[in-house]
């Protein structure tokens, strides 16, 4: 592959030419899918080409997660079978004994492995409140705390982290600072600038933006031991992507930035129309002037507040289910970052040790125009109230 030099290209630009990259052998500018799971020695034994085997080396890798590293400013990227194989890598390269902090606000998923199978595997862990500085600089071990792990937007309550504060707090901790970047997406937010050490992303949602896979991926600032274990821990576990996922990933990327910023446009205008609904108590979107985090939101963020909010529907739970049941557009399904606008009850997903209300809807605005999700939605609020 031709690397041509990017270094003052736009974000923008390198994603849209997936780095500029153009096969060597064919010219072809759409990159070919590499299925061999094997690759040739050389007669005398060695492996010139850099490749032995598919679950170590493959090329379909390179492109997508050299445009990840790029828009990341990062050292390096790997990508993963899912957006917890990439997550639950990160926990695996820490040591038996060793704490973690998360906070409150999280991916359920991971909140559930971290407190029900990393704890089984001697991992010590305190969820804390993400916001509350303070809280987290108690939560703190000296010597033992070795990862504080966050995600801002946090779903689904799009509690944010000041991500330069925790990341100052970790390190004087001597611990490393992993942010689940997924719902901010490198579009408008580098966590690695602001002093994280790992960003993760659930590939599935934004970064291919279709939903038609599912793919995780991780970057680093530095090139480090500690990443070289996690490249170790990809490799042994064997948590990796397939080629056609690794293709179709690269082809979502390209279109990235139109996606995202016309998702958060959506997201702001739906935010404003339903502050003011008569069937809505709360809305949650850090675009929002009074939404609690919106202040180190905006400090953290640039070109949008993402494409993500929730609302609490005033006639509780049974309301909101009925809401998510009256819909037409708006297609009932769990995931976010598609195109296509999707709405959950989520309480209904994310059990007991949840802080999701129970009459909270989750709204993953796609690229539809506006003003027919805000139709949608509100004739289904009155349908329902
Ligand atoms: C979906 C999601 C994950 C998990 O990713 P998968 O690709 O589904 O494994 C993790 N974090 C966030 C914020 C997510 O939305």
């Amino acid at each position: 592959m031709a690397d041509k030099p990017h270094t003052h290209m736009h974000p923008a630009t390198i994603a849209a030419q997936g780095m500029g990259w153009i096969d060597e052998v064919t010219r072809a500018v759409a990159p070919p899918i590499h299925v061999s799971s094997t690759f040739e020695r050389d007669p005398d034994n060695q492996y010139r080409s850099g490749r032995n085997y598919i679950r170590s080396d493959n090329p379909s890798f390179d492109q997508p997660e050299a445009v990840l590293a790029a828009l990341e400013k990062g050292a390096a990227a790997m990508l993963f079978s899912s957006g917890m194989a990439a997550a639950t890598c990160v926990f695996q390269g820490l040591a038996p004994s060793d704490h973690v902090i998360a906070p409150k606000v999280m991916y359920w998923s991971l909140r559930n492995w971290l407190l029900n199978f990393a704890t089984r595997w001697g991992l010590a862990v305190d969820i804390v409140d993400m916001t509350d500085l303070e809280a987290v600089k108690r939560a703190v071990r000296p010597g033992k705390t070795k990862l504080i792990w966050t995600e801002t937007p946090g779903n689904p309550l799009w509690d944010v982290t000041d991500l330069a504060a925790v990341a100052a707090i970790s390190h004087a901790a001597g611990a490393r600072l992993a942010v689940d970047s997924t719902a901010a997406t490198p579009v408008l937010s580098r966590p690695l600038e602001l002093g994280a050490d790992i960003v993760m992303h659930s590939a599935t949602k934004y970064l291919n933006g279709h939903s038609d896979l599912v793919a995780g991926a991780l970057v680093t600032r530095a090139d480090d031991e500690f990443w070289q274990r996690l490249k170790l821990i990809r490799l042994q576990g064997g948590g990796v992507l397939g080629s056609f996922e690794a293709w179709l990933l690269l082809r979502g990327m390209r279109t990235l930035f139109p996606r995202v910023k016309t998702a958060c446009a959506g997201a702001q205008k739906i935010a404003e129309a339903l502050r003011r609904d008569p069937n809505v108590s709360h809305v949650f979107y850090p675009g929002l002037r009074e939404f609690p985090g919106h202040a180190v939101a905006a400090k953290q963020m640039q070109g949008g507040f993402g494409g993500m909010l929730s609302i609490r529907v005033k006639g509780g739970e049974q309301a909101a289910i009925k809401t998510a049941a009256n819909v037409r557009i708006w297609k009932r399904a769990t995931s976010l970052g598609g195109v296509e606008s999707l709405m959950e009850h989520r309480a209904s997903v994310e059990g007991a040790d949840s802080p999701c209300p129970p009459d909270l809807l989750r709204l993953s605005v796609g690229i539809e125009e506006p003003d027919d999700l805000i139709e949608d939605l509100k004739s289904a609020l009155v349908a329902t109230a």
